[in-house]
């Protein structure tokens, strides 16, 4: 077997063809975050063809806890008993801070991951939220690459990583829960703005009733919302990962938001992702150079001092940094 830092174009071959170590070998040289990888990643990513037919982009996102793992493992069974190839991939905000991860342990699928038409791939465990959405991005490419038609990306509904995600996805899933005396949980303001799926999940046993309840209440305020837009509006489902009641209407709905889409609109909707992503990743390279530069380094705690101390103000602060920033050679550092 051919390997990336010797022959990238045939682990790219490989991967065309399937090979599930190509595949995760590919990843890992684009996950790589030493700068010599970097060109032998791009040979590679070129080498790659692009699939025929479009490709099912999902973006699934919930606080931890909401059934993310379940939904996906039952989720994942029922595309790949249709005759789906399934691609996992994850971007995990607590991974970028701590390298510890609230996503990404592979055990949480532990049938999806030997599912041998599904391929599970954890979050990568360190690195900016921008390389993050970078490796996930160029995943996503060579698992689309290797045959898989739907890819689902997950990720806990924490800050940033939410917004990131929907501009990787062609349709963004929000699983939500509800509870009695608190009806529903973990749903905010952003994210049903980028949100074109709801899935009141754990819909089973006695909390069906509330969930159903939760949902239609939602629903009636979404459409408050949206009153007199022209658009979509997001569908407000209930279902269980658990037992799978419903994920099949969840799949109907993926295929009513991209009927509403229609070919041209995906399309669209695709290059303006891509060009929203090249901003991401530039300036997310950028403030990753400006946290390693030696000479910020140096001046910080000094500066913040006297931020502190009321001798500088933040305009003459950020000036200092600037100007000390630009008087260094900027490559891509290791
Ligand atoms: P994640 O953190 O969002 O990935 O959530 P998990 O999938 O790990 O699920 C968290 C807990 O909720 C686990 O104990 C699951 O067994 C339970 N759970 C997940 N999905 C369901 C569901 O649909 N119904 C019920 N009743 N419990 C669920």
């Amino acid at each position: 077997m051919a390997h990336w830092r010797t022959d990238p174009e045939a682990v790219a071959q490989a991967v065309a063809l399937g090979d599930r170590s190509a595949i995760a070998q590919a990843i890992t040289a684009i996950e790589s975050s030493n700068p010599r990888h970097r060109p032998l990643a791009r040979r590679l990513l070129q080498e790659l063809p692009t699939p025929e037919t479009m490709t099912v982009r999902v973006g699934i996102s919930g606080v931890p806890g909401v059934g993310k793992s379940t939904f996906i493992e039952s989720f994942g069974r029922m595309l790949t008993g249709m005759g789906h190839r399934v691609g996992v991939l994850a971007v995990d905000p607590s991974s970028v801070r701590t390298h510890g991860s609230v996503l990404g342990d592979k055990t949480r699928m532990p049938e999806l991951s030997v599912n041998p038409d599904a391929f599970v791939r954890p979050s990568p465990s360190s690195g900016t939220l921008g390389g993050v959405a970078k490796s996930t991005s160029q995943a996503m490419r060579i698992l689309e690459a290797a045959g898989y038609d739907v890819i689902l990306v997950e990720t806990v509904g924490v800050g940033q990583s939410e917004t990131t995600v929907a501009t990787m996805v062609d349709t963004f899933l929000f699983l939500g829960l509800a509870r009695t005396g608190d009806q529903l949980q973990g749903i905010k303001k952003g994210v049903l703005e980028i949100a074109d799926i709801v899935a009141i999940n754990k819909a089973d046993g006695e909390h069906e009733k509330a969930a159903r309840a939760a949902a239609r209440e939602l629903q009636a305020a979404l459409r408050m919302v949206y009153t007199g837009h022209a658009g979509w509006v997001p569908p407000v489902l209930t279902c269980s990962g658990l037992t799978g009641l419903r994920i099949d209407d969840v799949w109907q709905t993926i295929g009513k938001h991209r009927d509403y889409l229609g070919e041209a609109g995906l399309l669209a909707k695709r290059r303006e992702q891509e060009w929203e992503l090249t901003w991401k990743l530039v300036r997310a390279e950028l403030e990753d150079r400006l946290a390693r530069d030696g000479g910020v380094r140096a001046i910080r705690d000094d500066l913040r001092r006297q931020v502190f101390g009321g001798d500088l103000a933040a305009a003459q602060a950020a000036d200092e940094i600037l100007r000390v920033f630009d008087a260094q050679p900027h490559g891509p550092s290791a």
